[in-house]
Parts: C-alpha cells; structure tokens; sequence
C-alpha cells in the first residue's frame, strides 16, 4: 500500500516538475526522436571557471550536460577543450555542437547560434594595479590572451574614448595578472581592481548547419527554464571564485582569527537617514549601503551581525571599550588616536546652511565638535571663527539665535526654505572604525569589502530597497497615506525649492523635471500633478510596470536594460503623443490619458511592432488602470491604478485590469480594516475550539484563534484581517497575542485544577512569523513570563514555511521541541507536492483539511481511498492525525474506524468563547 503512495506522489511531482522536455508539436517530437538514433558531440569549455561546482550548485559545464542529456535526452559525447581548438573542431567536423561561446564569435560561417544565456562585461585588471577609471589606460600596456576575441573590440572602444593603449597577445595570461589583463572573468585572475570597459555580446550555444532546427527548441527552453539555470550557476560561480580569492589574499593570522569569528556587533550611521544608512520604517532595522556591505560579508562569511545601532549613545566609548566592534565613522585625525579606519565604504554631503535673513553669509561657523564636519572647516579655513558643538539642537539654537552664521553639517533633515538657504558644500568619505588594537579584524574587513561585495550593486540594491520602502509606505492606508502625502509634498516643495535653486546657479532648469534617460517627465512633475485638484479631469490614470525586466537588466547588463527602457519610452510617446507620462523609477511608468478605454488598451497592444528589443527578449510590462471620477482625487485613481497593477502582474505577457468599483470597494475595505488593525492590534483575542481524542472520548486539547471586533466595522472575519496582516507584515504581533493569551488561559485553568490531564493547547504562527529571527525568544519568554512548560501547548504551522530556508526550518522546529512544544503541519491536504518532505522534519501531528473530508461527501469511493492512503501515508511516519471539520456523525464514525487520533470541527463543538462557555 505505502509502496502505491510512493508510485502515486512520485508520479504527481513528475507531471508537475518536469524532468523531461515535452515537445510542443508532432514534428517537435518526430525531429527529437530522429535526432536520438544517432550520437551529438559537444564541445564544452576547458577552462576552471566552467568547471566550479559546489554542494549547492551546478557548474556551467554541468548544466549545459544536464540539458541535453536529461531534459532533451538526447544521445550526446561531450568533449572538453580550449575556446580555440573547439572552433576548429566544428569546422573539421569533429565536434557538432558548442556549448558557451561569444555570439559575436563570426569567425566560422558554419556556425548558427541559440539566444543569448547571459553577457560577459569585459574587464581591464589587475592584481596590484590600482584602477577606477578609463583614462588612467592612458600609455598604459595591456595583456589579453593570444586570439581572444575582445582584442579588436576594446581597442575600438579605447579609440572611441581618445585612449591610446597598447594591447600585447600573450600565450598564458595568468603571468601578467599583477600587470593590466583583459578579460571577462578578472575573478580567476585574483584581480581587485578593475575597470568595466564594454559589456560585451552574448554567451550562447553555437551548433552546426545540419543541427540548426534544434536552435528554436533551445531557445524555447532557455526561455522556459535554463537561462534561470545558467545565471545562477553564473552568480555561484563568480560567488565561489571571489570567496576563493578573498581567503587567498588573507594572512595566516588574519585566517586564524577569521575561524574564530562568529559575531559582529555594530553600530551603523543613525542620525542622518540617507541611503548611506536608515531606519526602516516597515522592518525596524537599519537599512542601506552600510548595512547591506556588512549584512553581504556576514552571510558569505557566517558571522552573525549584531545590529546595536538602535539607542546607542556611547558608541565611541563603547568602541573603545571594545563592548562593539565596528561602528559608521569619518576619519578625522583626532579620532585616528583612538581608532583604525577601513577603506571608504560610502560617501554622503555636506550642507552649509544658514538664515535667509543673514546678509553676510561668511563670518562664523558652527560644526559638531570632533567630527568631520569641524576637520574640513579647519581645513578650508572657511573662517577664523569656528564654534563647537555638542549636539545638533544646540548648534540650532545657535543658528537661530544669530550667535553663529553658518554651520556646516550632514544632517540633511527638513530645513524650511523659507527660513534657510541650504547649500551642497562637498562629500565625505565614511569608513568604518575599529579599535586601535584590531588591526586584524580591520584588515579582513577592507579585504572582503574588496573581494566580496560589489559597491555599484550594493548602491543599486540599497536604492530599490528604499524605494520600495517608500511605496509601501505610500500604499499603507489611505491615512497614513494622506499624512506621507502632505508630508512628501512639503518636502518635495522644500526639496525642489532648494534642488533648483542650486540648479539655477549651474544648468537649465527644465532639464530638472525631466527623466535624463527618456525625457519624460518625472517623480516631481507627478506630484506637482497630483496635487492640481482638478475637478474637471476625465479619462483614466494608468500605471505599467515592466514584466521580466529586471532579469534582463540583470543577465544583459544595464546598458542594455536602459537601451529596452528608452524604446518603451518612445512607444509611449508615441502612441499617447500630447498626454501626461511619467517616468516614476527604475521601470515604472504613469501616465494620463482622456481616451476610451478600448482604444487605450488597443494602442498598449502595438508594443509587440514598436519594441523588438523588448519582444526579443521577452519582457513585457503589464498596467493598471483607473477612471477619474469625483469621488476620488487624483492621487487616489494613480494608488487604484497601481494597486490593479499588481494585480494584473504577469510574467509573460501583456495584461491589464481596471480598478472598478468593485475593486476600489475592496481595497478601501481593506485599507479601513487595515486601519482598525493598526490603531488597536491588542484588541485581538482568541476563541477556543475542543479537541477530541477518539482513544478515549475526552477533550484533550483545543486550538486557539484569533477574532477581532471593532466599533466601526464589526466582527472582522478571521481570514480578512490576517491577510491583510500578513501582507503588511504585522501579522506576528497577532500570532504572538494570541499565544499569550493562549497560554495565560491555560496558566490560569492549572491553577484552578480545573485543565483536564494531558490536554494541550494549539495556537497558529503563520510562516511570516516563522520566518522571523524573534521567534523562540518570544515563545520561550512567554513560557518564562507565566511560568509554565512547553508540554502543554503545541504549534500549528502551514506547509508554506517549507518554501523558506529549510536548514531555518529544522533548527527552529527543534529548538520548539526542546522547549517542550509539539508542532503540527495546519491544512493538510492531497493536493500538495510536499509531501515527500514529511520524513525530513521534526514534525508531531499532522491535521487533516476540513476538504479532505468534504471530497468524501462529493466522491464517496475516491474521496475515502485517498483520506485512507494519507492516513497510512502518516502513520507510516509515526505522526499523529487530527480531522478537521468534522460535521457529521457519520464523518465521525469513519474516522474512528480510520483510527485517527483526534478530531476537531463543528459537530464536537463551534470555537467557544471563554467568558461564554467555558470549555470542560
Ligand atoms: P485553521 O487554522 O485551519 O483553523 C480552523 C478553521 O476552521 C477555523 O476558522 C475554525 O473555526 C474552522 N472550523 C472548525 N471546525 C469547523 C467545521 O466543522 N466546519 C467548518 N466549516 N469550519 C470549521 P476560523 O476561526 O475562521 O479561522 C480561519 C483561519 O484563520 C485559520 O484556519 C487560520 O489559518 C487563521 N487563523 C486563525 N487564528 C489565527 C492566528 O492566531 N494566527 C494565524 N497566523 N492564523 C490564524
Ligand atoms: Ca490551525
Ligand atoms: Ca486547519
């Protein structure tokens, strides 16, 4: 029978992952057939960084051989050899198909290729050679690899940009890597430095004339599947290579103590909330450039980093004292007495700002004592009359009160422009500081900064990360919304005053309010926009959002994602040629147009003639759209809009949706549930529902779940709420009330001796909550807070946390079990694909979905084999059964007869009140 079980869930994962390509048409599949009665030769890449592989990931070479191999099961030799003599054999007809080679590689015309797998960014290098910009090639001699194909590439480039630049053809380019190589992997060469000089074509499957009716297959499943495959490999190689050079370039010392590492405590950059770091809103821990470098060489490295940066006064004694490790700093010659610097990790502006009343702007200046700010005033000399300060309220005070004219500081919070003139001063450098003494850990960090992290994709990572913060933000509620509205207005107002007041003094001020890559206006001509409270706009808001793009952005380099961006701009220009657009971020557009929405739509469609690149390289884009009505401001139709376009997203194709009514109905619904939520989340509190042991007749057991009531909106269904919780990332703290009050209900029930032996209480953690790193303190405090054991309760979670890490999983599922917890797996069904995993993970019980059971009712026969297989299936595994929704008497007896453990459903009892029934 279990053997059967096995057979069938076996059978179900294949048809629903695949392993095989299945051929789109009969001819697909005559040709494939044909193809397989004789032998393919392929060439693959003899070269190290084909070839790493590590316990997670593929190689590229590997993966190239588990597609043809496995997924097209053709019948195929492959060959390993030097890019060179891999040319040469195709052309002698020794081989017939390469795998990975440059597709502007023209130099044999029997050469067909498949789309581009990813490009290559070619690179000038070098292991000691400090580099950072083109023009430092200036005279320079530079080595490349005898042949290599970029040769004449670069030195076009080279020309282009006025260098002049030797290039020398060497045998073995691994001589000359402390000199100046090109190359496209710098990382096998150990390079640190290196400047990006081109992105170079694609790297492809190239394949002889006779196998050229494979290429549309290929490309096919390179879309579907494989170039995922191949970026990946790619990412893990260049991951694995970098982790390899950064452990070489350590001393024995270093290395040692490296071993020894597990924690970091830092304290980042807290006052002046720019990129460089900020406190998240949404997430209560410091993001941005610093925190994303530190956070990246912590992962790679597996040092746990320890954000202290929350409250933290002392932090310079603190360093001293070694309590921390490494705090945000400038470097400044009077702290250099104290602490040790690393290399510059960001950079951020300073202000000189003073009264707009103020006539003679030169006299006096204030900065903060000891920082950077007070170095460079004394540097330039900006005035023989420095003051010092403490704080920054107290150098406010000054300002205002007249008794200094300037002051210089990088605190760029909100300064009213009516009030004081802001102006840019100059950049500083930021480092990180260590204790004088940690000279080693100093040194192992400026290495893996350099090694491991790539500080233009940290910049770029740190931006979309704030952004999307912001839009989050924007989107919250309508509330909060109006609030940020107002407040965004007023900084945008302040932010543009001061923006173009600046800009004034340099270029054209038009320039300013358009988007420098497409000429479409941008974010400040929105708001400027929206704020027009225009009565007598008609037509629809829309808001597109490009599908795929960011793959492309990604695997083709962003020239090339800015080439796509350009030429989507162009289209809508076209086809809505005297309407508002609005270039809002990276690919995000909106716009407005009084047009059908018929005909709108229409004219979306011809993106498909007016974007080959786009076509090409499958992205797409969907849109939202909503209709000007009255009833709603124009800022509210674009928030419709936008949230429609999220649901209209598609990664394939072109789609739309419209917010009607309906639409706007349920997110206004949301967005007040959201509200009620937010205002008063300890207001939730939970129900109780017996659980029965069918062993012997008696409650043993009960499941707590949350029910919220407010004035305004009533009883909120429980499903409503939580997943508006979910969503909006608080749904935690309703997890963790509702097990505190579970546990206090039964806290309190031991005292009275009324809870019967052996009974247990449930409560749910969703798997935002599992996923979250407070989760066995919080638990393990609440134990702690009532004095009480783990023995008495059990955790229901939802096979959707087997989607996350599952190494996170494990370990917390059995610190659960040592505190005393049991862990059920909630919503058990037939449906999923999980079910392999059950021998895995620490698991207890397993409940039964209230749908299992109703599959009986629709298919008495079917229903009952497959409720008795999963039981079979579960006790195998030694796991205990709870059915769920239980209604009938007979649904009753046929679990008895099933022996299942436990059941729980309506007709033992609806989830009960306390105060109203109490539950024994
Ligand atoms: P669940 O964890 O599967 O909880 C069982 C649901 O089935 C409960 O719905 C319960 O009232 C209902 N039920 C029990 N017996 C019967 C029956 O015989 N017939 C029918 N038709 N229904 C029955 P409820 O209370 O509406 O909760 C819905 C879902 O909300 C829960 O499903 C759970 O996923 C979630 N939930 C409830 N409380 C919490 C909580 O504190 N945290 C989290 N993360 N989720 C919770
Ligand atoms: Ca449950
Ligand atoms: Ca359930």
């Amino acid at each position: 029978m279990l053997f059967r079980i096995y057979v069938f869930f076996l059978l179900l994962a294949t048809l629903l992952f695949s392993d095989t390509y299945i051929p789109k048409s009969l001819e697909e599949e005559a040709y494939l057939k044909q193809l397989r009665t004789k032998e393919i030769r392929i060439g693959l890449r003899k070269s190290e960084f084909y070839n790493i592989s590590t316990e997670e990931e593929k190689s590229l070479n590997e993966i190239v051989k588990d597609l043809f191999q496995n997924y097209l099961n053709l019948n195929v030799k492959f060959e390993e050899d030097y890019y060179y003599n891999l040319k040469t054999n195709l052309i002698d007809n020794k081989i017939d198909i390469i795998a990975l080679i440059n597709r502007e590689d023209y130099s044999n015309r029997f050469l067909n290729f498949t789309n581009t797998l990813f490009s290559e960014t070619i690179f000038v290098a070098s292991t000691s050679t400090q580099l950072y910009t083109l023009e430092e090639l200036e005279g320079r001699d530079i080595y490349v690899a005898k042949g290599h194909l970029y040769k004449t590439y670069v030195k076009a480039i080279l020309k282009n940009n006025g260098i002049n630049a030797r290039l020398i053809e060497v045998d073995n380019l691994n001589d000359y890597k402390d000199k100046l190589i090109l190359t496209p992997t710098p990382v096998l060469y150990n390079s640190i430095y290196g400047v990006k000089i081109s992105n170079s074509g694609g790297i492809a499957l190239g394949l002889a004339d006779e196998y050229s009716d494979l290429i549309p297959i290929l490309d096919r499943i390179l879309n579907e599947l494989y170039r995922e495959k191949f970026l990946e490999s790619l990412r893990n190689t260049n991951r694995a290579l970098a982790l390899k050079n950064f452990y070489n370039s350590l001393t024995p010392k270093e290395l040692e103590y490296l071993h020894t590492l597990t924690e970091l405590k830092i304290v980042y950059e807290s006052e002046y909330n720019t990129l460089m770091s900020y406190l998240s809103k949404l997430e209560g821990d410091y993001k941005g450039v610093f925190p994303n470098t530190v956070n990246q060489i912590g992962d790679l490295l597996s040092i746990k980093i320890i954000d202290e940066t929350h409250g933290h006064l002392k932090t310079l004694t603190d360093l001293k004292a070694e309590k921390i490790d490494m705090i945000a700093l400038s470097h400044t010659r009077e702290r250099s007495r104290d602490f040790i610097f690393s290399k510059k990790i960001y950079e951020i502006p300073l202000y000189v700002v003073n009264l707009k009343t103020s006539t003679d702007a030169h006299r006096s200046v204030g900065v903060l004592k000891e920082s950077v700010e007070e170095q460079i005033a004394r540097r330039y000399d900006i005035s023989s009359n420095i003051t010092t300060f403490e704080d920054f309220s107290e150098m406010m005070n000054a300002l205002n009160k007249g008794l200094i004219d300037n002051m210089l500081t990088a605190n760029n919070t909100y300064f009213n422009p009516q009030k004081y003139n802001v102006s840019f001063f100059e950049s500083v450098p930021v480092n990180m500081a260590f204790n004088k003494e940690n000279v080693v850990l100093r040194n192992i960090f400026d290495k893996a900064m350099l090694h491991l992290t790539n500080r233009e994709d940290i910049l770029k990572l740190s931006t979309i990360e704030k952004d999307t913060e912001d839009k989050i933000l924007m989107n919250t509620s309508q509330k909060v919304k109006n609030l940020f509205y107002l407040f965004s207005l007023i900084l945008i107002i302040g932010l543009s005053f001061i923006l173009v007041k600046l800009y004034i003094e340099k270029k054209h001020k038009e320039e300013l309010l358009k988007d420098p890559l497409t000429g479409l206006a941008n974010r400040f001509v929105f708001n400027t926009f929206c704020s027009k409270a225009d009565d007598e706009l008609s037509g629809y808001a829309f808001a597109i959002d490009l599908n795929n793009f960011k793959k492309v952005n990604d695997s083709l380099g962003h020239e090339f994602g800015d080439t796509i961006i350009v030429e989507f701009s162009a289209f809508l220009k076209h086809i809505f040629s005297d309407s508002k657009i609005f270039r809002i971020s990276g690919d995000e557009f909106y716009g407005f147009i009084d047009d059908d929405l018929e005909n709108i739509v229409q004219k979306f469609h011809g993106y498909i003639y007016f974007c080959p690149n786009m076509v090409r390289h499958g992205v797409s884009f969907s849109v939202g759209f909503c209709r000007k009505k009255s009833s709603l401001s124009i800022a509210e139709i674009f928030k419709y809009a936008d949230l429609a376009m999220f649901e209209a997203k598609n990664k394939k194709e072109f789609k739309f949706k419209l917010a009607d009514e309906k639409f706007i109905a349920q997110k206004e619904r949301e967005d007040k549930v959201f509200n009620v939520l937010k205002e008063n989340i300890d207001g939730v509190y939970p129900v109780f529902q017996p659980k029965l042991s069918l062993d012997n007749g008696k409650i043993v057991g009960a499941e707590a779940l949350a029910r919220y009531s407010s004035d305004s909106l009533g009883l909120i269904p429980p499903l409503e709420f939580i997943t508006i919780a979910e969503r909006y990332n608080f749904i935690h703290k309703i997890d963790y009330t509702i097990a505190d009050k579970a546990i206090a209900f039964v806290k309190n029930e031991l005292i009275k001796g009324t809870l019967p032996p052996d009974f247990r209480m449930s409560f749910n953690i969703s798997v935002v909550t599992f996923k979250r790193t407070d989760l066995i303190a919080i638990l393990s405090g609440l134990l702690e807070k009532y004095e009480i054991s783990g023995k008495y309760f059990e955790v229901e979670i939802t096979e959707s946390v087997f989607v996350t890490d599952i190494q996170d999983l494990i370990g917390k599922m059995k610190a659960l079990s040592e505190l005393g917890f049991l862990i059920s797996l909630d919503d058990f069904t037939a449906g999923h694909s999980t079910a392999g995993i059950l021998p895995l993970i620490p698991l207890h019980i397993v409940k039964f979905d209230k749908s299992l059971l109703d599959s009986i009712e629709l298919n008495r026969e079917g229903g009952s084999i497959v409720y008795k297989s999963l039981i079979s299936l579960v006790k195998e595994l030694n796991l205990k059964i709870v059915a769920e929704g239980v209604e009938t008497a007979e649904q009753l007896e046929f679990l008895k007869e099933q022996g299942v453990d436990y059941v729980q459903g309506y007709y033992i009892s609806k989830p009960v009140n306390i105060e109203e029934a109490p539950l024994f």
